[in-house]
């Protein structure tokens, strides 16, 4: 894929750690330029001196305004944004009945209002994109397997955000076809994150399962060829799951 990816510009939120990370090695190692957002600057700091034209913004995606100015300066500064990559996320799977509310309001906040507020942003500049030399922009949400089923009780809240996103992004891909604008999902299994390893996850799908978990790499390979396609063919949807993962 080296070069794929020359002369365009990529945002990718939720690029301090884990798949956002990943992502964007990923698109810079195919030569967009990636404006790295996450809220943990010093994280973001280290990973922008390995990327080639990357930059830096720290931003919190639950604030409207502060992602809207963001994906202004991104624009400005790196001449428009041909790919957008939602990643930021929070997960808490805890049971409904030992559930804090708090806890709920923060996985909506992130996973909904987080990629309202910074696809919000970004659309003008991506349907102006479609419209230049590359002929083509993309939107990739990263949901979940939750976004298409509910395995348990305990991913309550956290699967019912992933259902919001992808009936947003269907809907989007419905209304931006026309224009060039191509609206993809990538829906993870079992990833090995910080948000697995914190929650025992990743411990627990280690002991079950011989071959593991999957690496945030293994998803930003399927982001990777989501944009790289011919500008006729976009993947709207894709589900990977680890080998053993079974729901
Ligand atoms: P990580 O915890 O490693 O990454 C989460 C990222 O989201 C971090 O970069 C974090 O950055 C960012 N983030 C969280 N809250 C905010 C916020 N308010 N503003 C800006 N950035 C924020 O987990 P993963 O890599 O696993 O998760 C990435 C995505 O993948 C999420 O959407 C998650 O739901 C999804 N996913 C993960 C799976 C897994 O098994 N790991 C499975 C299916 C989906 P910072 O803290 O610096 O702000």
């Amino acid at each position: 894929m080296a070069g794929a990816l020359e002369g365009t510009t990529a945002v990718v939120t939720g690029a301090s750690s884990g798949i956002g990370e990943a992502t964007a090695r990923a698109l810079a190692g195919a030569g967009a330029r990636v404006a790295l957002l996450a809220r943990r600057r010093e994280r973001l700091d280290a990973l922008v001196g390995e990327l080639d034209g990357a930059v830096v913004h720290e931003v919190d995606v639950t604030d409207d305004d502060a992602v809207a100015r963001t994906l202004e300066d991104v624009a400005r500064d790196l001449g428009g944004i041909d790919v957008l990559v939602n990643d930021a996320g929070y997960g808490s799977m805890v049971p409904a009945l030992e559930a804090d509310l708090a806890e709920w309001h923060r996985m909506v906040d992130v996973n909904v209002t987080g990629v309202l507020a910074t696809t919000h942003a970004a659309l003008p500049h991506l349907v102006r994109a479609a419209q230049g030399p590359r002929g083509v922009a993309d939107v990739v949400t990263i949901s979940s397997v939750a976004g298409r089923k509910v395995a348990s009780g305990k991913v309550n809240v956290y699967a019912a955000t992933k259902h919001a996103v992808n009936a947003f992004s269907e809907a989007l891909r419905q209304e931006l076809a026309a224009r060039h604008v191509r609206v993809g999902l990538v829906e993870p299994g079992l990833v090995r994150s910080e948000m697995t390893e914190g929650s025992g996850a990743a411990e627990d799908a280690e002991a079950s399962m011989e071959l593991g978990l999957m690496e945030p790499e293994d998803i930003a390979d399927a982001v990777l060829y989501m944009v790289t396609r011919p500008r006729r063919a976009a993947v709207n949807e894709m589900l990977v799951r680890p080998t053993e993962q079974v729901r």
